[in-house]
């Protein structure tokens, strides 16, 4: 395949493993479903402190969380990789979330659910850009793509 010629597969979302996970050392279980999926990672890194949401109800508890320590943010390309991330993320309330999804199979209550996935690719975009500057995303070509995308 010659890269980029259908536009197809280059879509990018934002994941956050947040810090309940990061002290969990899930870290690299939720890599692992990525890499699995056949996604590729072109941004990540650990940090610490948040700003969004501040819209919801919840935000001072939700903030809490979401700086009570470290966390991870990472970028990951792929075809449709919006809204298969989400359907691999599962439910926002882990009671709900489906075995075999990130908060079915690794948390128990909505207010610690492991990740964070964008919901919309204009979300993903904004929230790419809130997280990232636009040299951290890496350009690179993975050897495995015509045998993760087809002809
Ligand atoms: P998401 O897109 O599935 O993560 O869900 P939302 O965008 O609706 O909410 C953002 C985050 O806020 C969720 O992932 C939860 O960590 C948190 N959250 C959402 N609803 C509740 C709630 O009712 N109580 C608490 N404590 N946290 C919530
Ligand atoms: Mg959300």
């Amino acid at each position: 395949l010659a890269g980029n010629c259908s536009g197809w597969g280059n879509e990018q979302t934002l994941v956050l493993v947040k810090p309940d996970a990061v002290q969990r050392r899930l870290v690299g279980d939720v890599i692992q479903r990525f890499e699995r999926r056949g996604f590729k990672l072109v941004a990540m890194k650990l940090l610490q402190h948040y700003q969004q949401l501040c819209q919801k109800p919840f935000y001072p508890a939700l903030l809490a969380y979401m700086m009570s320590g470290p966390l991870v943010a990472m970028v990951w390309e792929g075809y449709n990789v919006v809204r298969s991330t989400r359907a691999m993320v599962g439910d926002t309330n882990s009671a709900d979330a489906k075995p075999g999804t990130i908060r079915g199979d690794l948390s128990m209550h909505v207010s610690r659910n492991v990740v964070h996935a964008s919901d919309s690719v204009e979300t993903a975009h904004k929230e790419i850009g809130f997280w990232f500057q636009r040299d951290e995303l890496v350009a690179w070509e993975s050897s495995d793509r015509d045998f993760t995308y087809g002809p």
